[in-house]
């Protein structure tokens, strides 16, 4: 395959012998790659501070030689956001983030729509915009929705009814149902379900809606952070099949 040039964040970097650096990226025009980076580890001059974790370049690659991987010839820089390496929780949740792509974003197919969402939520963390937590009820919403594992949201899972249609004040999030059943269709609370109050639903249904830009502003009380954080935590492990190590970290660090 020939070279290419594309914008690009780094999500990973796996030491490659003595010298060299694999590295993953989220590419604008090639989706998720792995590239070498030669000489990276030995010499500290030959990528200065580029690739560090979560950095958005411009990628310059060369071609693939015989079905390899393609090597990294020049970097450049276009956000550090290096805010987030300056805070230990915001290196969690970008690293919780960049794990979920690293995960679900399949090698060599654009993903423009998660690429921006990505930069976007770096950008709002790195900048200070919204809260960490707050950024990561966002990012993951947005990521379930384009990733097609949006959970349902605006009626009850088994009856239909519609959101604001049911009488009570809170809902139940149900994770087997894949989204909210109204309390005349559940028995209670169990493992796989959680309490969630309408108006914490209906800000991530509005959430979901809504490019990244246009939620900076959202405001969350202290109860729908908590609730939308316990939501989303526990629906995405649950839809992976697995948990994130760096989720895990995060809780964590958390209960300290
Ligand atoms: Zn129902």
């Amino acid at each position: 395959m020939s070279g290419f040039s594309t914008p690009a964040i780094l999500l990973r970097r796996i030491d490659h012998g003595d010298y060299d650096l694999i590295v993953v990226f989220l590419t604008l025009e090639k989706g998720k790659i792995s590239v070498i980076a030669k000489n990276a580890k030995k010499s500290r001059k030959r990528f200065s501070g580029l690739l560090e974790p979560f950095t958005a370049l411009e990628l310059v690659c060369g071609p693939s030689r015989s079905g390899g991987m393609h090597i990294l010839k020049e970097a450049s820089m276009e956000s550090p956001f290096a805010g987030i390496r300056a805070d230990v929780y915001k290196t969690l949740y970008a690293g919780y983030w960049a794990e979920l792509i690293n995960g679900w974003v399949e090698d060599w197919k654009p993903q423009p729509r998660i690429y921006r969402l990505l930069y976007d939520a770096f950008s709002a963390l790195d900048l200070g915009i919204a809260g960490p937590a707050e950024s990561s009820i966002i990012f993951q919403i947005r990521f379930l929705s384009i990733a097609g594992y949006s959970p349902k949201l605006d009626s009850c899972c088994k009856c239909g009814i519609l959101l604001d249609r049911i009488p009570a004040g809170e809902v139940i999030f149900d994770l087997e149902k894949g989204g909210i059943v109204c309390n005349g269709c559940t028995a209670g609370e169990s493992r796989t379900r959680l309490r969630i109050s309408k108006g914490t639903v209906k800000q991530l249904c509005w959430i979901r809606e809504n490019e990244f830009n246009k939620l900076k502003r959202l405001r969350f009380t202290q109860k729908s952070v908590m609730e939308a954080q316990a939501a989303m935590e526990a629906f995405v492990p649950y839809y992976l099949g697995r948990m994130p190590r760096s989720l895990k970290v995060l809780e964590q660090m958390r209960r300290r």
